[in-house]
């Protein structure tokens, strides 16, 4: 095949998700391994680089280049993963000099949030705009954020970090050190305890009481999603709640940047009919007429490959 091609990977705490990308942004093939998170700080490297082996052979070539949307704190610049909670050994590590060794290859290297906004930007629900933030509601929030078509990345490349935007001035305590932040509330793992603690509290559903067996630990978004479908009245107040929220976070975020969209994917997606209203409401009480009227409030369309497409995108632009 003489198809000029690049390679996105997409590293997750579980797999390792690559795929072959030509420049309009079909995924031609894909591979994929596990990420081996735990096992030391150059395991997951050669992991990446089985599956773009793999990749490479079925394409019987090299790739242009290679992009890679890594989890966690990355100082892309540099290549410098600072911290990533499914990776314990990289601490302050030096990706890029690792990636280095292993190839001569030209890559690029970005957080995965900042990879699924491009890759959204690029063939996604931000085709054709500038200016806007896609979040992604999993485990925790993430967060990338395109200001006139490129990443907004700040002075340490940290920038972007929306789940972490304060919404409840003393609220629940956060792992990144702050109190009352978005992700707490919003993203799954928030949903779920705001459902524990009304289970706790004894003001939960018999419907919640008989699906979770009788214990907390078996609640899930998910199966919060599945009961607000069915009617009821818990698990629709839980996504209100979570709504409103993520409506004050939508606010901070319009009135600092004047966005022209958010775009939102990940996990909680099912549940959009549950907080959506709430979210656009909260969010108008909160902002000037004009920006807030104007944003568009959208559901993200490349589902889990947003960070592989994205990471590819790097690809093609870095050449
Ligand atoms: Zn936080």
């Amino acid at each position: 095949m003489t198809q000029k091609y690049v390679i996105g990977i997409d590293l997750g705490g579980t797999f390792i998700k690559g795929g072959v990308v030509s420049k309009r942004g079909d995924i031609i093939f894909r591979a994929k391994k596990e990420s081996a998170a735990k096992e030391g700080h150059f395991q997951p490297v050669a992991n990446m680089f089985d599956v773009i082996e793999d990749l490479s052979q079925k394409m019987g070539k090299d790739p242009e280049a290679i992009g890679f949307g890594i989890p966690g704190a990355i100082f892309s610049e540099k290549g410098i993963v600072t911290k990533s909670p499914h990776f314990p050994h990289w601490i302050d590590f030096d990706l890029q000099a690792s990636l280095k060794e292993k190839t001569n290859i030209p890559f690029v290297i970005d957080n995965d949030a900042n990879a699924a906004a491009l890759g959204e930007g690029w063939v996604g629900a931000g085709k054709g705009y500038k200016h806007f933030c896609c979040m992604t509601l999993g485990t925790g929030i993430g967060g990338g954020i395109l200001l006139n078509g490129l990443v907004w990345r700040g002075m340490t490349g940290m920038a972007g970090e929306v789940g972490h935007i304060i919404v409840e001035p003393e609220g629940l305590p956060c792992p990144c050190g702050g109190r009352g932040c978005m992700e707490r509330y919003s993203s799954a793992t928030g949903i779920v305890d705001m459902a524990r603690k009304k289970f706790n509290d004894g003001n939960d559903s018999k419907q919640l009481r008989e699906l979770a067996d009788d214990n907390p630990d078996k609640i899930t978004s998910e199966l919060l999603c599945d009961l607000a479908k069915k009617g009821d009245h818990l698990s629709k107040t839980i996504f209100k709640e979570m709504g409103k929220y993520l409506g004050i976070g939508f606010a901070d975020l319009i009135n600092i940047l004047n966005l022209e969209m958010i775009i939102i994917g990940g996990g909680v997606l099912p549940a959009w009919e549950f907080f959506i209203e709430e979210a656009v409401s909260q969010m108008k009480l909160r902002t000037y007429k004009i920006p807030g009227e104007s944003v568009q409030i959208v559901k993200a369309r490349c589902g889990n490959d947003a960070g592989l497409l994205g990471a590819a995108y790097m690809g093609w632009q870095s050449r």
